[in-house]
């Protein structure tokens, strides 16, 4: 009889997720099976069930791209990991390896990627099967659920922070303090610069200060970007968008320093209006970021292995799967809830 694993399941976009019984896949060429610890729900997932984005994952699927886990198999020719390593299946999945994204460091917009949750199954699973190439490598020491966050959340926002350009000693704006936030605050921290985090939840800016932020900024009071202009002394060096809400990309834009830079990386539905005046009459860059190259991975989990970033976790089942989407799409989880495959 073949080995089962249980899953959750997108079977219908906007529908809740159902826990079914599978096969557990069976490791083919180039490929390794990972037996699943942990792993972090972020809102990406919640976009991915609702169908949110112009490119939509195929229905059946299993969401989830912070799964980490320990390898119980590897295919033919996989020499690059062995079985017994803990490894994390990240958002890229996998990506050429040949073009000229992937030959210049920036797998990430590969035209031929692939994404784990999205159009490769993903962690809300026992098992999950991945590429050896463009898996995490989980340091030694760190928690597997601690590092969950980190494959998403942590390497999103490192990457993001230096794309900003802001050096040691400028100021960065954090906007949305959520799951990608919260380790938002800690990277910058890590890294010199002085910390602006902007919310509209007083117990998510409460937070933001313990973690090191030096000004807090609740947008839905007052004028937020006169506020944030005012703590900063006109406008942050870099601004970090993850908030997923449209208002604060108009904003995060407007609470840019002159010749600062404006990364956008939450993903909500929809456009934004950019005042073009402002934007080309005060030398701002607005670019967009998508996760972090293999490289940036490797340097997101040094900072959390090195403990100077720490992924503040609530540990579910995976059967909790619907009341964690239905929170989060509430607000109502305080950083980041990573599922624990230990529980049952
Ligand atoms: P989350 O729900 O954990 O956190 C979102 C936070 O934004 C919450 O604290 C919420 O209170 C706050 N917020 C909501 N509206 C706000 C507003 N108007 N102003 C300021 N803050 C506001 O979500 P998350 O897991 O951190 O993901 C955030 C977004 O980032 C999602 O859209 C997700 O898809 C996207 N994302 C993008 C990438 C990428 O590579 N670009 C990677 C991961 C996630
Ligand atoms: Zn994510
Ligand atoms: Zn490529």
């Amino acid at each position: 009889m073949s080995l089962k694993m249980r899953a959750a399941v997108v079977e219908q976009f906007g529908q809740p997720l159902v826990i079914r019984e599978f096969d557990v896949p069976v490791a083919g060429p180039g490929q390794i099976l990972v037996k699943t610890e942990a792993c972090g729900v972020c809102h990406t997932d919640l976009h991915a069930a609702r169908g949110d984005w112009p490119l939509k994952p195929t229905v059946p699927f299993i969401p989830g791209h912070e799964g980490i886990g320990v390898v119980t198999a590897i295919g033919e020719g996989v020499t690059s990991v062995k079985v017994g390593e803990r490894v994390g299946v990240p958002w890229l999945y996998s990506a050429c390896g040949h073009c000229e994204y992937c030959l210049t460091a920036w797998e990430t917009v590969c035209a031929q990627a692939q994404f784990g949750g999205y159009t490769k199954n993903g962690g809300f699973a026992e098992y999950i099967l991945a590429d050896p190439n463009y898996v995490a490598h989980i340091p030694p020491g760190l928690d597997p659920r601690e590092a969950a966050p980190i494959i998403c959340a942590g390497v999103t926002t490192y990457k993001g922070i230096k794309e900003t350009g802001a050096r040691p000693g400028q100021w960065i704006v954090i906007s949305g303090v959520g799951g990608l936030g919260h380790l938002a605050v800690q990277y910058a921290k890590a890294m010199g610069l002085q910390v602006c985090a902007v919310d509209i939840d007083d117990r998510k800016l409460a937070h933001a200060t313990k973690l090191g932020a030096d000004a807090v900024v609740n947008a839905k009071n007052g004028d937020p970007v006169e506020t944030v202009k005012e703590a900063t002394g006109g406008g942050a060096h870099g601004v970090l968008i993850t908030a997923p809400s449209l208002s604060a990309f108009k904003q995060g834009v407007a609470m840019t320093r002159k010749h600062g830079t404006c990364v956008l990386v939450g993903l909500p539905p929809g456009e934004f209006p950019v005042p073009l005046f402002d934007v080309v009459a005060n030398c701002i860059t607005v670019r967009g970021s998508f996760v972090g190259n293999r490289q940036d991975m490797a340097e997101a989990l040094a900072f959390a292995a090195q403990g100077k970033v720490k992924a503040d976790i609530e540990l579910q089942p995976l059967s909790a799967i619907n009341q964690i989407f239905e929170r989060l799409e509430h607000g109502d989880v305080p950083s980041r809830v990573v599922i624990d495959f230990s529980a049952v």
